[in-house]
């Protein structure tokens, strides 16, 4: 594992995926490590001041769920899966500078405080979330992967319309800045034969994102 050096400009930050812990590492992981990796050394040899992260997001029911099946603390099936990811990359030699793991108590301080920043300029605000509900798999369906528009596509179950609190992001309040943005930086979306596709998305209009969960 290599170190930056104290006090340098940092130019570039690059990030695997922070990966889900339902299951142990497997090729598709390496793969998007290894590009990382790859990439991380390429800009160090060309001396820019890079930092790359990678680590383990261990929130969420399906987790849980996995962890139930196993027979483990859900604690102690995050903290052995968790173990796996990062014993993979140290033997592959992966030069990442740090390894987060969404349960480090520095990694909820950060989030908390990004949350209130951001609570306190009006980027996120408290709203309803309403959306199709499979009671039985305990998840949301946007309506297009709904089975003939009212069945779950994960159990066939009829799902039902919930409405429940939660804090929004205004990401529609970045529509337009966000077009300004790639208009005059033509190389802020690469490879540019993607650009189209992000750049039509975004002009098909940015939905206020639900960034907290209450039942699900
Ligand atoms: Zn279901």
């Amino acid at each position: 594992m290599q170190h930056r050096e104290e006090g340098k400009k940092l130019s570039k930050y690059i990030t695997t995926p922070i990966y889900y812990v339902n299951g142990e590492a497997h090729i598709g992981h390496a793969y998007t490590t290894f590009i990382a990796d790859s990439k991380t050394r390429y800009e160090k040899l060309k001396g820019e001041d890079t930092y790359f992260l990678t680590g383990t997001d261990e929130h969420g029911q399906k987790i849980e769920e996995s962890a139930q099946k196993s027979g483990k603390p859900t604690n102690q099936f995050a903290d052995e899966i968790s173990a796996t990811f990062k014993n993979l990359w140290d033997e592959f030699g992966i030069c990442y500078d740090k390894f987060i793991r969404t349960t480090d108590e520095d990694h909820k301080i950060g989030v908390q405080k990004a949350f209130e920043t951001m609570y306190a300029k009006g980027d996120i605000y408290k709203d309803f979330y309403e959306g199709n509900y499979c009671v039985s798999c305990e998840t949301f369906f946007p309506e297009t992967q709904l089975i003939d528009g009212e069945f779950c596509p994960d159990c066939g179950r009829s799902t039902s319309i919930i409405k429940e609190e939660s804090y929004f992001f205004r990401l529609s309040k970045y529509e337009n800045r966000l077009l300004e943005h790639y208009a005059a930086n033509p190389d802020f979306i690469l490879p540019r034969s993607r650009a189209n596709e992000v750049i039509n998305f975004v002009k098909g209009g940015l939905r206020d994102l639900s960034v907290t969960r209450t039942s699900f």
